[in-house]
């Protein structure tokens, strides 16, 4: 029996477990508008710029990092902490939280072994999807040089970035507005990661953790790998003058803020990676650049073109929304709603 033709669109960690679940249910192609895979996961030599912790409670991710046959290491938390204030530098402890897990070798090594798990999935990169039709039970989805036909239809981008495409027949209001008030989850963020020679502030009793009311990083961490002593922190949102600087300003400024917190020699760094995801256009909007107080929300149910089109990304799901754990639970329900559809 000829299977049931489905387009899914975003290769992020949402698109490419939807599609392993479903390729052998489904005729599966999936379009991606960037030129690789991973959407939000991305690293660059080793580095997480994107995501790096799983929570203890984020139980659906550690089985999906187990069963990939990848392995999980705690977040060094060791030694002190340090508050970098006006004219002083002062040690902390951290208060206790929960032990933090990251992925051995990154998390591009997940999005890459589940890529390589996809063995019935079409997969096309540099396609933006623009428009959506829905013609005698067909959708038929644009991209910028190309039209598909399908049965059905899973969009995994962010609301806000699924608003901004067009629908015949429309999307219903209540539905596009509460699309465009949810937040792209760290849509609004810049991360940059520090490489050294060695992890000195280790050396130093220091465990890597910094909160900074100076900056350019608001707060910094440690993000050793098992080859490369490294600290990734995040920029600070209210530094308005961080979002126009170039990137050999930004290097030097945090170069120079390395110096003053650790009292390093510059030359112990090796070399600073950063990725402003406020500009990526395929994951925040101009509205995402606003800062949040707390963690939004989130969750919505939606569904058009009777029940042909779906959403999920991570920020669609009731459980854990904005996390990498939201993204597997959401997709794992969507698939679980597009296999009902099939068998009745
Ligand atoms: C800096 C940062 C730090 C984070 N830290 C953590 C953390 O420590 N722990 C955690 O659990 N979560 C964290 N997150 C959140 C986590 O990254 C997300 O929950 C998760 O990656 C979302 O996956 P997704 O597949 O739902 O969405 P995405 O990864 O955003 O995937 C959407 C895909 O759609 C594609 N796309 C967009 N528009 C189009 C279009 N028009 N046509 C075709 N394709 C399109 C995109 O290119 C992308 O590949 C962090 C995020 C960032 C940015």
């Amino acid at each position: 029996m000829n299977k049931k033709k489905l387009i899914i669109v975003g290769a992020g960690l949402s698109g490419l477990y939807l599609a392993s679940r479903l390729e052998k249910e489904f005729d599966v192609t999936l379009l991606e508008a960037r030129e690789r895979v991973g959407g939000r996961i991305y690293s660059q030599d080793g580095h997480d710029l994107g995501p790096s912790w799983i929570w203890p409670h984020h139980t659906d991710m550690q089985a999906l990092v187990k069963s990939l046959g990848l392995k999980l290491f705690r977040q060094y938390d060791k030694g002190y902490a340090l508050f970098d204030t006006q004219n002083r530098v002062e040690h902390f402890t951290s208060p206790p939280s929960s032990p933090l897990a990251r992925v051995e070798g990154s998390l591009s090594k997940l999005i890459e072994k589940l890529y390589t798990t996809l063995t019935n999935t079409q997969m096309i990169l540099n396609q933006e999807l623009l428009h959506v039709e829905y013609q005698k039970r067909n959708i038929v989805v644009t991209t910028q040089n190309k039209s598909y036909e399908s049965d059905y239809l899973i969009l995994t981008l962010p609301p806000r970035i699924c608003v901004k495409l067009t629908y015949n027949p429309p999307l219903p209001q209540a539905l596009k507005e509460k699309m465009q008030t949810t937040q792209t989850w760290m849509g609004n963020s810049a991360k940059c990661v520090v490489e050294f020679g060695s992890a000195i502030w280790r050396e130093r009793g220091l465990n890597g953790f910094v909160f900074s009311n100076q900056g350019p990083l608001s707060e910094i961490h440690d993000a050793c790998t098992d080859s490369k002593a490294a600290l990734f922190g995040f920029m600070s949102l209210h530094q308005k003058d961080i979002s126009h600087v170039n990137a050999d300003d930004l290097k030097l400024k945090v170069t120079e803020q390395m110096v003053r917190v650790f009292g390093i020699d510059p030359r112990e760094i090796q070399a600073i990676y950063f990725v402003d995801w406020k500009e990526e256009r395929f994951t925040s909007v101009a509205e995402d650049k606003k800062s949040l107080s707390s963690h939004p929300d989130y969750g919505i149910d939606a569904h058009h073109f009777d029940g042909q089109l779906l959403f999920s990304s991570t920020e669609f799901s009731h459980k854990e929304g904005g996390y990498l754990e939201g993204a597997l639970i959401n997709a794992k329900k969507t698939a679980q709603t597009l296999l009902d559809y099939k068998n009745l």
